[in-house]
């Protein structure tokens, strides 16, 4: 499809069918990326109050959790201390009472894996789907990439191809966006994968740094140049992105920027990364807290990552406890925008499974095969070097003895033939070295990932 078409007709028609104003609010995002911090701040307030509102009027847990009476209203920015940090836990065991099913356009229900192996359900709407497509349209202009322009997502493939997933397809070919599932990479199909992706021809490539980076050194060790494709930009997000991953990802595209996102699924894009090198949030509809135990800590300073999302409605994400480490900053960026910066410190990583036949199952993909499932509270798989692959979960009386078969059918298919699964339950599953909770512990990714660049 031709750019221009898709950039004027068809992906601002698709988002007004879809009941979407996101290039109206994209417009909108064009310009307050240029306003003062005041202007930014007050802009927050205002939506702050709405929020807050719609979640005290709305929900009688939430009125009495936060221990406030219907009318309060923030009248400072600061007054969001006042309000109580929410996690997981909280909305897992009350997402009926949070949900706010008469928000326009309806509260849409969505399953993650959650940043840490934790399954997680959670409503989101309309409006909030319109800021996350308009930040990240405002975010590929920084980078000279303008919408409709080809654009791989090196992604999880839907599940089932069913009506949902041909729709998403045809959007896709008309968007000029197409997926290329990570489930299809590996070292025996890297030549079928680069390809499929060289004929498609990305200006921009779009996916976790863990695959895009195994994309590329799967690439070099088969010497195929991935630097022979018109790339322009690589956007990843996820996962905490590392130095060596930028410089390889970087490499082996022929010298593309290569941009860092921070946001999740539950949370929504947070923020994006400039050619500056610095991770500007989406201050127009997230505000973004860095706590060191619950107080703010200092410019520069370590701390968890508390996001409350000021554009969804269908349910409260107010001071938001994301569980990664981050520092805010204070320093202006030399690109003038007045979007507040952040950095990442810790968070999510993902790992992959080897398949006996070589292909590779990533983190993702596992997340999306567990999360579905009543019961789960939380989930380990370890693979061990004969390709073997245990299953282990901590559940709650949700759980029917009926699903841990289906988990280890599930998983064994995505494995493929001579797939070897088993389940074992535990009472807790502890955090690895240095407190981080690793939901895929491979002794085959990482021997993959080590003789890959070597070979
Ligand atoms: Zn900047």
């Amino acid at each position: 499809m031709n750019p221009w078409l898709v950039r004027q007709i068809v992906f601002p028609l698709h988002e007004i069918l879809c009941g979407r104003r996101t290039m109206r609010v994209y417009r909108r995002l064009r310009r307050s990326q240029w306003w003062s911090t005041d202007q930014l701040r007050q802009l927050q307030l205002d939506k702050l109050c709405r929020l807050v509102g719609v979640a005290l009027s709305n929900s009688d847990f939430y009125a009495d959790f936060a221990g406030l009476d219907r009318s309060w209203r923030p009248q400072t920015l600061d007054d969001l201390q006042r309000l109580p940090l929410l996690d997981k836990a909280t909305i897992s065991a009350h997402r009926g009472d949070l949900v706010n099913r008469g928000v326009p356009g309806g509260a849409r229900r969505y399953r993650t894996g959650g940043s840490s192996g934790e399954p997680m359900i959670f409503y989101f709407d309309k409006l909030r789907q319109a800021f996350d497509k308009a930040a990240r349209i405002r975010a590929h202009d920084w980078w000279g990439l303008r919408l409709g322009q080809r654009e791989a997502h090196i992604w999880n493939a839907p599940i089932e191809l069913d009506g949902t997933g041909r729709l998403k397809r045809l959007r896709d070919t008309l968007t000029n966006e197409r997926i290329f599932p990570v489930s299809t990479l590996g070292p025996k199909t890297i030549h079928a994968f680069t390809a499929a992706l060289k004929r498609f021809a990305p200006r921009c490539v779009f996916g976790y740094p863990s695959a895009i980076e195994m994309l590329c050194t799967l690439s070099a060790a088969a010497g195929i140049r991935l630097d022979e494709m018109p790339v322009r930009a690589v956007f990843l997000t996820g996962e905490v992105l590392y130095d060596h991953q930028r410089t390889i990802i970087s490499e082996a595209f022929g010298g593309a920027a290569v941009a860092n996102n921070y946001g999740s699924r539950e949370a929504g894009f947070v923020a994006h990364e400039c050619p500056q090198g610095r991770m500007h949030i989406t201050s127009e509809n997230v505000i973004v807290e860095v706590l060191r135990d619950g107080r703010p800590a200092q410019p520069g300073q370590d701390g968890e990552i508390v996001v409350t999302q000021l554009d969804c409605l269908a349910m409260p994400f107010i001071r938001y406890r994301t569980s990664d480490v981050g520092q805010l900053s204070d320093d202006p960026c030399p690109c003038q925008r007045g979007l507040e910066i952040m950095t990442v410190v810790k968070g999510r990583s993902n790992d992959f499974l080897v398949a006996p036949d070589g292909h590779i199952v990533h983190g993702s993909a596992v997340h999306a095969a567990l999360s579905g499932t009543p019961g789960i509270v939380r989930f380990q798989l370890l693979q061990q070097a004969d390709y073997h692959v245990t299953i282990l979960l901590t559940t709650d009386d949700q759980f029917t003895p009926g699903s841990e078969r289906a988990i280890a059918d599930e998983i064994a298919h995505r494995l493929g033939d001579r797939a070897s699964v088993s389940v074992e339950f535990r009472d807790e599953i502890a955090p690895g070295p240095a407190g981080k909770y690793r939901y895929i512990i491979s002794d085959l990714s990482s021997l993959t990932r080590r003789a890959a660049p070597a070979r």
